[in-house]
């Protein structure tokens, strides 16, 4: 019986922690800017075509040991065949 309750104590303490670090990080997320949700809306420029185009649309590119970000699949695949024609 004594489990019981010291397993409910537990369980009791758990969720108000829980809920305290859930409500204290959303109060405490930043509005300046470093909101991941703005950060998605950045504009950036194709490296292939140069047109600019939100973040979140761009197709992803690990290149050079870093991402690259291009407007669509075709420049993506444009800027890969480039690139290993230079270096051959
Ligand atoms: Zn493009």
């Amino acid at each position: 019986m004594f489990r019981l309750i010291a397993f409910a104590l537990i369980a009791y303490v758990a969720y108000r922690l829980a809920r305290k670090w859930i409500f204290g990080r959303t109060r405490s997320t930043p509005v300046n800017g470093t909101d991941p949700d703005r950060i998605d809306d950045v504009m950036v420029q194709d490296p292939q075509c140069g047109a600019y185009f939100p973040r979140r649309d761009g197709v992803a590119l690990r290149h050079a040991g870093g991402d690259l970000l291009f407007c669509s699949r075709d420049c993506r695949d444009r800027f890969i065949s480039a690139n290993s024609n230079t270096g051959k």
